[in-house]
């Protein structure tokens, strides 16, 4: 099997056609994901996973990011999960959890945000005890993707009463574990099939991933995996509302000419097209750089430069429709809405420069 070919069969046979009813009826689409064979991309052979490397799998994100960006994301932190479950989880994590994840029977969340504490990783307040039957985890949550429909999220917490990071670890936590609930589900502008809200953690029973002092490195080792998903998907939104905007400004008149014939939307559309060659040339790299000591600069490049890019593109093309653009008959609006949400997951597109600008003057240090 082909993962790529695979994705863009999911998208056109599953996603495009039901996408309006998934939001219609505020539906996650399990059966669906599961059934994409697309839930254990970086997942061991052993436990089912297709192992494939990070451009491969980039690949894969810029095809579901073509269908639908939210679902896309979705399946890139569930991805998240399950490669962390099956080659840091321990034993016991592993065996109960492993193949269900990967087969996507089970899906995966991810718990770092707190109301208070999204940026600033090290100032969440949410904590984690040792007792003698194993780990609780007490605390409140806020943006939990997947929230009341992840089976096991992996939820990162404090240690200590110590300030910083040096105490943080990661737990992974079961939805009906005991002590967790989803006491609110956030209204958003779209994306109504996907579930984003608080959680709360009342001494629920945990399962160490990271120990005190490696949550938050681990973590943040995910999150650049899942921030170079996120700039492959901006490049499927981005390429997709290029392809929209060039069919419809083909087949519609203006002023006696095509609309693509008229230059000023040509120049508008040439530099969409230089973004998106652009986005793909920084995503692959970043890619390939990802798990070596480059890895995290060239992430946050990508995802710095692909979302704005892509939200720039939808803009442009929606213009492309006129009026049209701004109708649901239309995906622009959408994909306007989309490469917002891709500005902010994952970490924003301030913080990529934060951690851009970091590095740069690391070198002004040596110069
Ligand atoms: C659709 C969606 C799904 C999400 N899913 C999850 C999830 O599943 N799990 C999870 O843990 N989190 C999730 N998040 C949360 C997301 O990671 C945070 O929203 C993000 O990290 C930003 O945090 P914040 O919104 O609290 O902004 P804040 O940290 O409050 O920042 C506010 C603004 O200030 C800017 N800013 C912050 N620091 C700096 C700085 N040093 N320099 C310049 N500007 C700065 C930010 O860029 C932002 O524009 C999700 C978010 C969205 C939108």
């Amino acid at each position: 099997m082909d993962p790529t070919v695979e994705a863009a069969r999911f998208v056109r046979e599953q996603v495009r056609p039901n996408l309006d009813e998934w939001e219609r009826d505020a539906r996650y689409p399990r059966g669906a994901v599961r059934a994409s064979g697309l839930t254990g991309l970086f997942a061991p052979a052993e436990y089912g996973g297709l192992d494939l490397s990070y451009p491969e799998g980039m690949a894969v994100f810029e095809e579901l990011g073509r269908g639908d960006a939210a679902l896309a994301f979705s399946m890139s932190m569930h991805n998240a999960v399950a490669a962390a479950v099956t080659r840091a989880g321990g034993d016991e994590l592993r065996e109960r959890w492993g193949a269900r994840l990967v087969s996507g029977e089970a899906l995966g969340g991810f718990s770092l945000t707190e109301p208070h504490a999204g940026s600033d990783a090290t100032a969440i307040t949410t904590r984690a005890t040792q007792t003698a039957g194993g780990w609780r985890v007490t605390g409140h949550k806020a943006w939990v993707s997947l929230a009341g429909e992840a089976d096991l999220f992996l939820v990162v917490a404090k240690t200590s009463e110590e300030p910083g990071h040096k105490d943080i670890a990661m737990l992974a936590v079961e939805r009906e574990g005991g002590g967790v609930a989803f006491p609110t589900i956030y209204r958003k502008s779209c994306a109504d099939f996907l579930p984003i809200g608080e959680m709360t953690l009342a001494d629920a029973p945990a399962t160490l991933l990271a120990p005190p002092g490696q949550g938050l490195r681990a973590a943040l080792g995910a999150i650049d995996v899942a921030r170079c998903d996120i700039a492959a998907i901006a490049n499927g939104l981005h390429a997709e509302a290029l392809e929209y905007a060039l069919r419809y400004g083909r087949d519609r008149q203006v002023f006696g000419q095509r609309v693509i014939d008229h230059q000023g939307i040509q120049w508008s559309l040439a530099d969409a097209e230089t973004d998106l060659v652009a986005g793909r040339l920084l995503t692959r790299a970043a890619a390939e750089r990802l798990g070596t000591p480059e890895g995290s600069v060239a992430v946050a490049h990508a995802k710095r430069f692909c979302p704005d890019a892509a939200f720039r593109a939808a803009t442009t093309c929606s213009e492309v429709l006129g009026a049209y653009g701004w109708l649901h008959d239309h995906p622009l609006a959408r994909f306007i809405d989309l490469a917002k949400m891709l500005q902010v997951v994952d970490g924003t597109t301030e913080i990529q420069r934060v951690v851009i600008v970091r590095d740069l003057l690391k070198r002004a240090e040596k110069l």
